[in-house]
């Protein structure tokens, strides 16, 4: 195995939980809102007071309910004229576009499909589709079969107007600029793909690229037991996105300056009626395109773990997130034999990163300290937490953590709790 392995890698826990979550019990912690930019930026959408109906209003409403209750049955049971049916006729690059998104939605296997009207959302008028259309801003929840356990948030806006009548869709962008409505695109938004299928695998290529869709596969079916391993979890099912296309993977989602070699993007699920609360329910895993071809079973490793631990809440400091990650990745390094390369990558970081240790890094600390031994530096802290207190103790340490503020105090007081420690003595032990 070269170095090289790991050059351009490095992987954001998820853009954003830090900023977006509000805690809200014990168990599973929820946000207003998937998209991290909506909680802080000034999304007029989110404010705009739901306005009494007029009976052409809650006319329109019960229409368009009806006909998004319709798609979903349509692409659910493979019903292509009923799904184009709702489409404007006179628009041939829409009907051209969804027909590709049916075709790709078949393809990937859907156990549940959902489209919701937003709660609390105005429907928004769209002059140039004629004088009755208005975009309406539209939940999809998707689930993969034999992948996810429930349904997925995917945000969409829709615009429907009235022909003859008959209220049809006539567009899909109208509501694209806003800040909420996502920054990649989803798979099946992306044009032809193809799929390849695993026990709890599920992989998604350009049409071209089976095999290296069945390579990721088998790197897959390697990662898994080593997660599995040393979290004492797994996903029942994991996505894997290896597309070509540069926008299935957001710009934002780099690490320390460069782009990620890949994400575990949180999958967010709604968990009240009105759907204005989410929890995490599992990750699915996006390669940056110009990695799709090395990404392998130790970067899978990295990712499943992240993807693991991420329904235990966001309160974990990097170090931990990234150096558990980095634990598990190292471990199946370990267990494939490639020990030299082992043996000289620990010694590069003892040399050049943990001299610079001076507090556990945290959100801030990881990069600018360490800069690209941040992840070697983590990985020797949680190494050696293992190797002193064994792993049932870590993942009970992680599992407090994950659920508790991202604050000092909470881990001054997990770290004195479950190894009678303190942040400065463990950074003297671990440098020793
Ligand atoms: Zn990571």
């Amino acid at each position: 195995m070269g170095g090289d392995f790991r050059t351009r890698r490095r992987v954001l826990w998820t853009a954003g939980v830090v900023v977006l979550a509000v805690a809200a019990s014990a168990v599973t912690w929820a946000v207003r809102r998937p998209d991290e930019r909506a909680v802080t930026s000034s999304v007029p959408a989110l404010v705009t007071p739901t306005v009494a109906a007029t009976p052409s209003e809650a006319r329109m409403v019960a229409q368009v309910d009806a006909l998004l209750k319709a798609r979903a049955a349509a692409v659910l049971g493979g019903k292509l004229p009923a799904f184009l049916g709702q489409l404007d006729p006179g628009n041939a690059k829409l009907r051209a576009r969804h027909q590709q998104v049916f075709g790709n939605l078949r393809k990937i296997g859907l156990r549940t499909l959902t489209y919701r009207r937003e709660a609390g959302w105005v429907p928004e008028k769209q002059a140039q589709h004629g004088a009755n259309a208005y975009a309406f801003r539209i939940m999809m929840l998707v689930q993969v079969n034999g992948i996810d356990t429930a349904a997925r948030y995917v945000p969409v806006g829709y615009t429907f107007a009235e022909r003859n009548g008959r209220w049809l869709l006539v567009d899909d962008d109208d509501l694209a600029a806003e800040a909420d409505r996502g920054k990649t695109r989803e798979p099946w938004d992306l044009g032809p793909l193809e799929v390849v299928r695993g026990p709890g695998v599920l992989v998604i290529v350009p049409p071209s690229e089976r095999a290296n869709g069945r390579r990721l596969l088998r790197e897959a079916r390697i990662a898994t037991p080593a997660v599995r391993a040393a979290t004492r979890r797994a996903q029942a099912g994991i996505l894997i996105v290896a597309l070509g296309d540069g926008r299935s993977f957001a710009a934002e989602w780099e690490t320390g300056g460069h782009p990620a070699a890949a994400v575990a993007v949180q999958n967010y699920t709604p968990i009240n009626a009105e759907a204005t609360q989410f929890k995490v329910n599992g990750s699915r895993v996006v390669i940056h395109p110009s990695e799709r071809s090395d990404a392998d079973r130790f970067l899978l490793a990295h990712e499943f773990t992240h993807a693991a631990l991420s329904p235990l809440g966001h309160g974990a400091p990097t170090w931990l997130v990234e150096g558990f990650a980095e634990y598990v990745e190292m471990e199946l390094t370990a267990d494939e034999g490639h020990t030299q390369w082992l043996a000289d990558h620990r010694r590069a970081i003892r040399r050049e990163g943990l001299p610079k240790l001076k507090v556990l890094p945290i959100d801030g600390v990881f990069h600018g300290a360490y800069d690209e031994q941040s992840y070697g530096v983590s990985w020797l802290i949680v190494e050696h937490l293992v190797t002193t207190y064994g792993l049932p103790r870590v993942n009970a340490f992680y599992a407090e953590l994950a659920k508790s503020p991202d604050d000092p105090t909470a881990r001054d007081q997990a770290l004195a709790k479950h190894f009678k420690t303190t942040d400065a003595a463990l950074v003297a032990a671990v440098k020793e």
